[in-house]
């Protein structure tokens, strides 16, 4: 047999992939096959990227491949190009890119022999939520430990459940009987496509609804999509409730026709939209996809079910994968269509770790595979605008609402100083004219939405006498008071504290909250629109697993006259009830030091109007602002958003920043704020001192508007060029350097940084 070495990547920041010597006979290897391999004092699991029949590292430091997960297909070499290209482009290294990509299931070798075997299973029942902790005795140890780890899960694979209690089985049997657990069994080998038929479907398409009459500008949209070749980018620009979703479910359904074995993947920004998603699909689709050819990738799914979808999608079994972000990311082998919606949100980027942006790999892979790519929102990003404009992605217009007799809805713009002037009543920051609208809804049964991009009661608690203001001790920020819960809450780092009685400082009891969040609203509510039922949507009342999509249910059903909430319920959502939509303390946003501020700012706006007026009720829009004439608003009377994104080009375009410029930024974070500073001093130094210099230009380092979170003192510096080849080569050079310097806690470097 001729020697044969393994080149693998770990999960390890240097780019380096690690040689081992492959002793197996079987299987032989691969790229893209998962190993198990000694590494330090530890086991890792690691991913092939090349096999070889030498290595350099001398035969004595040369350590063996232990075992290789021979269970399901190695990935494909797309997808580890895919991993290539992420990392080079992040300035990652090739298996810190890639192990986290893979659900845990596959790192984790001691489940490798039965990734795809078939599984019986136990999933929690609400019943049984409730029910099991209290129901076993507290010396029943094992019992509650199985029982723990079921609840912890959400459901239990049969041979994990074993592993835990030999007598798993008849426990969960017996917990099934009570109706505490559902069981369920699926045999993954037992392949299916469309073509083999039989496959269980929830409905059949007879029952399906009849089919939307497409407008012509749809039908225009999707016959582009359908008749590309080859890599052909688009960016769908639909006002809000102009079907864009008709558009993609048309387009896959014409692709699924033509290439009955194609894989598609569609992004959505939030995990919270993917239920409506899913249902579309699903009732579309059924009758022509088997029932588990959709499934969706997002991180609140159970990790054994995010597993399974996971491979479904690898085996080629799953033919739509609808995900978040993470999900660009996902093997798809037969990869034919991509879609992104809403695809300005900035929830597309990554925020830790890998910095990337979920948009952008999804126009690489779809360049990669040569297939179409629909970028779709009401308010493109100005990049993709830009890529428009000059002809490199081709624009598709919805210009109307679908439903025949939706219009856009009108925006108002209630100035809230001519209000104060005329000495007008409000209410808790609530203006007359906003509260009337709001009772006119009322009484005829219609939605009111209020948006107010603030959770918790009020952002400061102060004293009137001293000064004193309530701020973290751990962060350079006030603590946000949260009433119904009791606490003030630091909403940087977690830190949470009772409200006190009295001024800390000076005793005086007449200590207040000032300003506004959705909790202080939701109570003004009650009071300002008497009889109104008043729900509240924002990350503290969705915090339970599963209760953000109940309290959507409850506005579907029209159990709710107001819903107040944050930036989580202007997205997406297609609300057929809302006919008014207030929004409250948008002006903040007017005067961030972010020039991406703006264009947020009117992305949401846009979206939150959106939400108003979608099936034919007429919708109105109120905009409580102290800045009527500032030109945001008024573009956003007049729906313009064309006129909007033309203006703020320029403007960048004048100023030398994004998309005229590529950009990365260097966040140190230090003990003090003198150490990231100046580390960071230092790192531009050695930026300035490489080749490539006249190339790239670094601004001064600058401490971050909350400069310490958690103890610890952040700092930036920015990194800008002309030329993206120039930028990432300079990167490249860079990091050795970076990785030399000491003095800071942690650092990290992002590249096309979208909160600068
Ligand atoms: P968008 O994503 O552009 O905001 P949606 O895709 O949610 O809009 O569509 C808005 C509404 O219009 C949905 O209720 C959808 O069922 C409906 N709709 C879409 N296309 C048509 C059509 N051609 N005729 C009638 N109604 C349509
Ligand atoms: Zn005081
Ligand atoms: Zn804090």
């Amino acid at each position: 047999m001729t020697p044969c070495f393994v080149r693998v990547a770990l999960d390890h920041p240097l780019t380096a992939l690690y040689d081992y010597r492959y002793p197996l006979e079987a299987p032989p290897p691969q790229p893209g096959m998962l190993v198990r391999v000694p590494f330090g004092r530890r086991e890792a699991v690691g991913l092939i990227f090349e096999v070889s029949t030498h290595s350099d590292v001398p035969a004595n430091k040369l350590r063996e491949v232990d075992a290789v997960c021979a269970s399901c297909p190695p990935l494909s070499e797309q997808w580890l190009a895919l991993v290539g290209f992420a990392a080079d482009y992040y300035q990652r290294g090739l298996g810190e890119v890639a192990l986290p990509a893979l659900p845990q299931a596959l790192r984790d070798p001691s489940r490798w022999a039965r990734l795809l075997a078939p599984e019986e299973r136990y999933r929690v029942l609400p019943a049984g939520r409730e029910a099991l902790p209290e129901a076993l005795p507290a010396r029943a140890q094992v019992l509650r430990r199985l029982a723990q780890a079921l609840l912890d899960a959400n459901e239990l694979d049969l041979v994990d459940a074993r592993a835990l209690h030999p007598k798993a089985a008849a426990s969960l049997e017996s917990w099934r009987e009570a109706g505490w657990v559902e069981y369920e069994s699926v045999d993954f080998g037992a392949a299916q496509s469309a073509a083999s038929g039989g496959a269980k479907n929830t409905g059949s398409a007879a029952e399906s609804p009849p089919l939307h009459q497409l407008s012509d500008e749809q039908t225009e949209a999707v016959e582009a999509i359908l008749e590309s070749r080859g890599f052909a980018p688009f960016l769908l620009h639909g006002v809000t409730g102009s079907g864009k979703t008709e558009v993609y479910l048309r387009a896959l359904a014409g692709l699924l026709e033509r290439e009955p074995d194609a894989q598609a993947l569609v992004l959505v920004p939030e995990i919270n939209l993917t239920p409506q998603f899913e249902a579309a699909f699903r009732t579309r689709f059924a009758g022509v996809l088997p029932d588990d050819a959709i499934v969706t990738l997002h991180s609140g799914l159970a990790e054994g079910e995010r597993a399974r979808h996971w491979l479904a999608a690898h085996t080629g079994r799953a033919r739509i994968v609808l995900g978040t972000r993470l999900a660009v990311m996902a093997s798809l082998p037969r990869l034919a269509m991509l879609v992104v919606d809403e695809e300005h949100d900035p929830a597309y980027k990554q925020q830790e770790g890998l910095r990337y942006s979920a948009r952008d790999l999804a126009v690489w892979r779809a360049k990669q595979l040569e297939v179409p790519v629909v970028l779709g929102s009401a308010t493109p990003s100005l990049e993709s605008w830009w890529h428009a404009e000059q002809g490199r992605y081709t624009r598709l217009t919805l210009s109307r609402r679908a439903v025949a007799a939706a219009v856009l809805p009108s925006v108002k713009l209630i100035d809230l100083e001519e209000e104060r002037r005329r000495g007008r009543a409000s209410f808790e920051g609530l203006s007359g004219p906003l509260i009337a609208a709001m009772k006119a809804r009322l009484e005829r049964g219609e939605q009111s939405l209020i948006f107010l991009n603030r959770r918790g009661y009020a952002p400061v608690l102060s004293c009137d006498a001293c000064g004193w203001v309530a701020g973290c001790p751990r962060c350079s920020a006030y603590v946000v008071l949260h009433k119904p819960e009791r606490a003030l809450r630091c909403h940087h780092c977690g830190w949470e504290a009772r409200i006190p009685h009295s001024c800390p400082d000076c005793g005086n009891v007449d200590i207040a909250p000032m300003g506004r969040g959705t909790q202080r609203i939701e109570e003004a509510l009650a009071s300002a629109v008497p009889g109104a039922r008043v729900l509240r949507i924002d990350a503290d009342s969705t915090r339970r697993k599963g209760s953000a999509q109940a309290l959507f249910s409850d506005v579907h059903a029209g159990e709710v006259d107001i819903l107040v909430g944050t930036q989580m319920v202007a997205k997406g959502h297609d609300f057929q009830r809302v006919s008014l939509v207030g929004v409250m303390n948008a002006d903040n946003a007017l005067f961030s030091h972010d020039f991406r501020a703006s264009e947020r700012l009117f992305a949401q706006l846009m979206q939150v109007s959106g939400r108003a007026g979608r099936a034919g009720l007429p919708g109105e829009v109120m905009v409580q602002t102290r800045y009527p004439r500032h030109a945001i608003y008024h573009a956003l009377a007049r729906h313009d958003y064309v006129g909007f994104a033309n203006s703020q080009l320029a403007e960048r375009r004048d100023a030398h920043l994004p998309p005229f410029v590529y950009q990365a930024l260097l966040r140190a974070e230090g003990r003090t704020l003198e150490a990231a500073l100046a580390f960071l001093a230092e790192a531009a130094q050695a930026l300035a001192a490489m080749p490539t210099a006249s190339r790239v230009m670094a601004y001064d380092a600058v401490p971050l508007t909350i400069v310490k979170v958690m103890n610890v003192h952040r700092a930036q510096l920015l990194v800008e060029s002309s030329s993206r080849a120039a930028l990432q080569a300079t990167l490249r050079a860079w990091l050795p350097t970076l990785r030399g310097l000491r003095g800071v806690l942690r650092w990290n470097l992002e590249v096309d940084p979208l909160d600068i």
